[in-house]
């Protein structure tokens, strides 16, 4: 009856592009050396990573000796953060960040807490934008960094990013940004932009897991968070994971290679399916902002319905989707973005993420929004609260 397999998870993560694929297989079994040896085969490794340094900060566009190359999106925040702090004590002791961010930011705030570090956690409005005036009134002058995300991995709002840049290098604060969602969906210059810091990750751009990269601009000071050897200029101890860092650098400029059609593609489709869920489906709620949001991210609050119980009913109809983010499933609290742009905790459970990839097509949107009309209906009858509303609309 039924074999068609939906994905619509994509900020969670995306499947490994053949192309990126076929770039890195020579470099498990044939050019495996290396990189830090000095015999030829180590050199292929060492020139198949200035090859994906180069790759990257042209992307950004950085020097390639502004790169590091890490473990992943969650690595790179820690490096940024805790190494940024932790080496400029002197200057002072505090951070800002916002409510919304990952818990790959947050966290790490959290601890650095613990470690005597005071944090600000902005608010964030309706849509999920912060305000500058209040990033402004939160400056002091022991602040050391600014940390806030590009782009939202749950409602897919993006920040004035070069608002904050410009703001952070008037007042002498150095800014970082988490951009894991923004690659390949933004462009992105760090000169332009006034990023001293940023961090990205492979495998939500059609590359492989476990790989990432932080830049940091020359001459900013840092601490490592993994000691051992000098790998990445002692800034990341650990023999690179060398077909990895080439899955990232062949990633990356394919997706800006292809940057025109590919966000067309889902600014078309994200768009369908924000028209057909308006028109047929009631009491439902766009989450974040309108029209400064990911081309690929659509993020519906559905009242009087369980978000939990709508992913089941969907993934018994081959559709994947999320309830917020990946991070946080498993816990039955309404996410912590939801309830920052302003949700009550019963619409805030009834959420449904929707993003969008480059092999979806108008005819998922079709199957998906039909699927949904009809869950979504299911599920409202069973709501003693749906039975009251339409009680009163009848009266
Ligand atoms: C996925 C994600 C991360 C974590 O990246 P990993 O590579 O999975 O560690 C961090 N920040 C944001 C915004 C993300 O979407």
């Amino acid at each position: 009856m039924l074999n068609k397999e939906i994905y619509l998870d994509h900020a969670a993560t995306t499947a490994v592009d053949k192309r990126v694929l076929n770039e890195m297989l020579p470099y498990f079994s044939e050019n495996y050396g290396n990189a830090s040896s000095v015999y030829g085969i180590a050199r292929k490794s060492k020139q198949a990573l200035d090859e994906a340094r180069e790759r990257v900060a042209k992307v950004l566009n950085s020097k390639p000796e502004e790169i590091y190359f890490t473990a992943g999106g969650s690595e790179s925040d820690n490096l940024a953060i805790k190494g940024i702090m932790h080496a400029n004590k002197r200057k002072g002791n505090h951070l800002i960040t916002t409510k919304i961010e990952h818990p790959a930011v947050l966290n790490t705030c959290k601890k650095l807490e613990k470690e005597g570090y005071e944090v600000t956690y902005l608010n964030v409005d309706k849509d999920g934008l912060i305000s500058i005036q209040e990033l402004e009134n939160a400056i002091r002058p022991t602040t050391v960094l600014i940390s806030i995300m590009f782009a939202n991995n749950e409602i897919g709002t993006i920040q004035d990013i070069e608002e904050i840049g410009k703001l952070a290098r008037s007042k002498g604060v150095l800014f970082h940004t988490d951009a894991v969602q923004a690659i390949g969906n933004v462009r992105i210059d760090v000169e332009k932009m006034n990023i001293d810091a940023l961090s990205l990750s492979a495998h939500k751009f059609y590359g492989p897991k476990g790989v990432g990269a932080l830049y940091v601009r020359k001459g900013i000071i840092f601490h490592s968070v993994i000691d051992g050897g000098h790998q990445e200029k002692g800034k990341r101890a650990g023999t690179e994971n060398v077909a990895g860092i080439v899955g990232l650098g062949k990633a990356i400029e394919l997706i800006y290679d292809e940057f025109d059609s590919y966000n067309a593609h889902l600014i078309k489709l994200r768009d369908l399916y924000i028209k057909k869920v308006e028109e047929k489906i009631p009491y439902v709620k766009l989450n974040g902002h309108r029209t400064q949001r990911l081309p690929g991210n659509a993020n519906f609050s559905f009242e009087f319905i369980e978000g939990e119980s709508l992913l089941l009913m969907l993934d018994i109809k081959g559709i994947y989707a999320s309830s917020g983010s990946a991070c946080t499933s498993g816990s039955l609290d309404p996410s912590h973005v939801l309830l920052a742009i302003g949700l009550k905790h019963e619409i805030a459970h009834g959420s449904l993420r929707t993003t969008f990839g480059r092999d979806n097509t108008v005819q998922d949107v079709d199957y998906v929004v039909d699927n949904l009309v009809q869950i979504v209906d299911r599920l409202r009858q069973m709501s003693p609260l749906y039975e009251e509303v339409l009680k009163q609309n009848n009266k």
